[in-house]
């Protein structure tokens, strides 16, 4: 147990930190250039807020939360998604009063759900996020999307399809259930045990589940149902993704289960090496969101993007970017006088931008080597006695193993200019 970390948590280990570390640039550098400022908020936050913001129906909230009561009696929840906490902020910080729209990301946020272990999912897992407050147009709903569509790309994760779907406001989406529900009504026996705990509290979700969805295929839509206003949104959100090129299809099962949804859904799709399908981004507008939070009536929206699922499609891909180039330089020394000449060389050498390292584990000449050749360095700077007495060093290039002497003084200027 001790030297086991808890089901489903992973540790982020240095052979695969640079891949992480090249997500969160990618991401960084797109929000920047669409003018997206980065939000980090806390690990846990009141129960009550996931509750509210993510929506007491939901499997989530059911669930999947990790709750507990800390020591002042409070009922504390680790964060089992993004949007909740930028919204809480957002309102608390009276973002509201601002110039609006305010554009927010997050990068790799760590959050927490309580999922069965079969089902290969981590319990803490980490996410990409942008949320945008106060902009009502599509081209904001379009800007978002191409956004993620960017971001995935820069990651070598193509073959992307982007699947659009409105779910409609509470204008039109309160007739639809009913009619909705009136045709799963008599089918109701014949769905899954979670279907029919559904039908009641979150209808719509009965249309995502896997094992149901192929029954239901002339279930009413949504999308045919819409108000005049949700459907002039769909329709210019067709006409954004067009002006920029964006391929899409329309998917009616998409429906993403939060109570506060509204108009447009979302998810970039991949496919799985089981011929199944992977969802690498998901989100939607949730115009009702920050009123519900407590806040003044506001749109907004926001996508996330699962970091571990970006890994693990560039894996299936071979789309993995290279590691980084190991030290440019180590340097080898021998004795103590050489060894504190090392020690001065390579912090000049940083100084500089060149990567360099000495051997601190103290070994014999020979087994610096040895270190040299593991690490991969392609140069190896050797000062002994009669280097340090001569005010030289010599430079060896272990690829063509060839070795020159350079003057002590010269030798960081070399190495700039190679
Ligand atoms: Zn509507
Ligand atoms: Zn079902």
């Amino acid at each position: 147990m001790l030297t086991q970390a808890p089901k489903g948590t992973q540790d982020m280990l240095p052979k695969d930190a640079y891949r992480w570390q090249e997500i969160a640039r990618t991401m960084r550098e797109a929000c920047a250039l669409a003018g997206y400022q980065e939000i980090r908020t806390p690990i846990f936050e009141h129960t009550e807020l996931f509750q509210r913001g993510v929506g007491d129906t939901t499997d989530v909230v059911q669930k999947e939360m990790y709750t507990f009561e800390d020591k002042g009696n409070r009922s504390i929840t680790l964060k089992p998604e993004g949007t909740a906490g930028a919204v809480r902020a957002f309102i608390e910080s009276h973002m509201y009063a601002e110039t609006l729209p305010v554009k927010l990301y997050y990068s790799a946020c760590p959050c927490f759900r309580y999922e069965k272990p079969q089902s290969g999912r981590l319990r803490q897992f980490h996410q990409n996020g942008v949320e945008v407050f106060g902009a009502k147009d599509a081209s904001v709903d379009a800007e978002i999307i191409k956004l993620a569509m960017d971001i995935l790309h820069a990651n070598g994760i193509d073959g992307l399809r982007l699947n659009i779907n409105s779910i409609g406001c509470p204008n039109c989406r309160a007739a639809y259930l009913e009619k909705l529900k009136a045709y799963l009504e008599p089918k109701l026996p014949t769905l899954c045990k979670t279907c029919q705990e559904r039908f009641e509290r979150n209808p719509m979700r009965i249309l995502d589940c896997k094992e149901d969805a192929p029954k239901l295929t002339d279930a009413p839509a949504m999308l045919d149902n819409l108000c005049e206003d949700c459907a002039g949104h769909f329709e210019k959100l067709k006409g954004y993704l067009g002006a920029m090129g964006l391929d899409y299809a329309i998917d009616p099962r998409i429906v993403r289960g939060l109570d506060y949804y509204t108009k447009t859904v979302f998810e970039i799709i991949t496919d799985a090496p089981d011929g199944g399908e992977l969802t690498v981004c998901g989100g939607g507008r949730y115009d009702g969101l920050v009123e519900e939070l407590g806040g003044p009536a506001t749109p907004g929206i926001g996508w996330g993007m699962g970091i571990e699922r970006m890994i693990m499609v560039q894996d299936m891909r071979g789309s993995a970017p290279a590691a980084p180039a190991p030290l440019d330089v180590l340097v080898v020394t021998l004795g103590d006088d050489a060894r504190m000449e090392g020690v001065k060389l390579v912090s000049e050498l940083r100084a500089k931008g060149i990567k360099a390292d000495l051997d601190h584990a103290a070994r014999s000449m020979k087994a610096q080597f040895k270190y040299a050749n593991k690490l991969g360095v392609k140069k190896v700077i050797v000062i002994a006695g009669d280097e340090l007495e001569k005010g030289v060093v010599k430079l060896r290039d272990m690829e063509a193993s060839s070795e020159a002497e350079v003057a002590r003084g010269e030798i960081v200027n070399l190495l700039i200019r190679n």
